[in-house]
């Protein structure tokens, strides 16, 4: 049961999460429609700006990233295949998945796909 209380507890915090990335990444586009916005002015220094672009883009783009993975997560809370390796359908234990809330595979799996990668 206390399986279940915490994959309660993480959904809590994913959502709380996602909520946070959604305001950054909707601040992102807010900022890079302000600079687009200075783009069409005359005196500008255009190096300044696309530096701002680029800056404003990676930051952006990492935060895009992590949601994906906390929506997939999510998604995976919600039909319950949270906890479970991809590969073998064993759950993943408990101590794993404290450390790497985000993984799909049990630790065997895992370092099964690594060691075939290596090859
Ligand atoms: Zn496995």
């Amino acid at each position: 049961m206390s399986q279940e209380k915490g994959i309660l507890n993480l959904k809590k915090k994913l959502i709380k999460r996602r909520e946070e990335l959604q305001k950054m990444i909707s601040s992102s586009k807010e900022k890079e429609r302000n600079i687009s916005e200075v783009d069409r002015g005359d005196d500008i220094d255009r190096a300044t700006i696309s530096e701002n672009r680029e800056m404003v883009f990676i930051m952006g783009s990492r935060e895009r990233e992590e949601l994906k993975t906390i929506e997939e997560a999510l998604r995976r809370i919600n039909n319950g295949t949270y906890g479970i390796c991809d590969e073998c359908e064993k759950k993943i234990s408990k101590k794993r998945l404290e450390i790497l809330p985000f993984t799909h595979y049990c630790r065997d799996c895992q370092s099964e796909i690594e060691s075939s990668l290596k090859k």
